[in-house]
């Protein structure tokens, strides 16, 4: 068997412009490498009405258990004004110990660390005891409709087992090493809309202003102390994202007003327990003030945690060994894959540093490839040991 090399992986995984929802064949290309490790892969397409269908990969090395999956995704974030990049970002380049390209952080170089991890680990462990597993996405960055959510339900479907989950986005702010995350907070937008009764200024008592009500309530949702937060979350925290009222004269009480905010909570609620909350403001204000409202929330997920295993002490003990760093466990940040992967099995995301994630001259360390690499195979070597 030949060792696959992670940085030439890693370029060639560059080299195809998949962003969401673009395959331009690289579940193919990913699919086939996988092949020739021994991996049996299924192209998984869904397809919403109103959304582009996407491809997404599994595949199983092995059919014995425990089944050790990595998860991550292979499409990328536009790449923005071309001319503010030194290089085409989808021509991989190496300057000054750095891989440069779309996704060289976000997180294809990742995927290609795993893949040389298992083709280092299987060389010298071909009949482990237990099975490998890849689940890979094309729509993480985009509305995450046709990705990781419906393979997780494809493969409950399947009784497909996973007994854990690494994800490999980059987790770390400034140095590999710094940061494992064993959790997250969930994340829900409401956007609010405030009925009043339209009318001139100067005749105030034939008018309704909602304004008035828009104002209290959000000054109201603002001053709610959701928690303190807890040893494993920050405290849940709600911003106020717009704050609108379409009106052209200055002679005219409007008739309608809205604002949107977003809330990311700890795992002390869940979504439904903060719309209750809300609700009940929205309620005594539009009560009092005599308009009505409207409320619309969409939740991109809820808070969960996974709670460090031996898994989770082992995977923290060999990044500490390869970075000479202890990483923190910690739920900061925003969403991943990992919300709907934990509904079937328990989680842990590693990755590379995530400062260059979604910018121009997105790079990853050469240093830090290597080590990522390193990182995953000895995972591979003790999770199955
Ligand atoms: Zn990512």
């Amino acid at each position: 068997m030949k060792i696959i090399n992670e940085l030439q992986l890693a370029k060639e995984l560059i080299r195809f412009p998949t962003v969401t929802p673009i395959d331009a064949g690289i579940m193919k290309f990913l699919e086939k490498k996988l092949k020739k490790l021994g991996f049996k892969t299924k192209i998984l397409e869904f397809k919403e009405k109103g959304n582009a269908p996407v491809k997404n990969l599994y595949a199983r090395l092995g059919n014995k258990s425990p089944n050790f999956c990595y998860a991550g995704h292979l499409d990328v974030v536009p790449a923005g004004n071309l001319r503010d990049w030194t290089v085409n970002p989808f021509k991989p380049s190496i300057k000054n110990g750095h891989l440069i390209g779309r996704g060289a952080n976000d997180m294809k170089s990742s995927i290609a660390a795993f893949v040389s991890a298992i083709s280092v680990f299987i060389e010298k462990n071909k009949g482990f005891n237990g099975s490998i597993s890849l689940l890979i996405t094309g729509d993480e960055e985009g509305v995450a409709i046709n990705g990781t959510k419906k393979v997780v339900d494809y493969l409950k479907k399947k009784r497909e087992k996973i007994d854990f989950c690494l994800v490999g986005e980059p987790t770390n702010p400034n140095k590999l090493g710094e940061m494992i995350k064993i959790g997250r907070r969930g994340s829900m937008n409401g956007r609010l809309t405030i009925t009043g009764v339209q009318g001139h200024v100067a005749y105030p008592h034939r008018a309704n202003n909602p304004s008035t009500a828009l104002v209290r309530i959000l000054k109201e949702l603002k001053d709610l102390r959701f928690d303190k937060g807890t040893k494993d979350f920050q405290p849940t925290n709600l911003e106020i994202t717009k704050i609108n009222i379409n009106n052209t004269a200055d002679n005219v009480i409007p008739g309608l007003a809205y604002a949107s905010f977003n809330i990311r909570f700890n795992n002390m609620h869940t979504s439904n327990s903060i719309k209750k909350k809300i609700n009940k403001i929205l309620k005594k204000v539009c009560n009092k003030t005599k308009s009505k409202y409207k409320i619309d929330y969409s939740v991109s997920g809820e808070a969960f945690l996974t709670k460090p295993n031996s898994t989770t002490f082992m995977i923290q003990n060999i990044i500490k060994k390869v970075t000479k760093i202890k990483p923190r466990l910690s739920t900061t940040g925003g969403t991943s894959d990992a919300r709907f992967i934990r509904k079937i099995a328990p989680c842990l995301e590693f990755g590379l540093v995530g400062k260059t994630m979604h910018k121009v001259d997105e790079a990853v360390s050469l240093t830090d490839l290597k080590k990522l690499s390193l990182i995953y195979s000895k995972v591979l070597k003790n999770y199955f040991k």
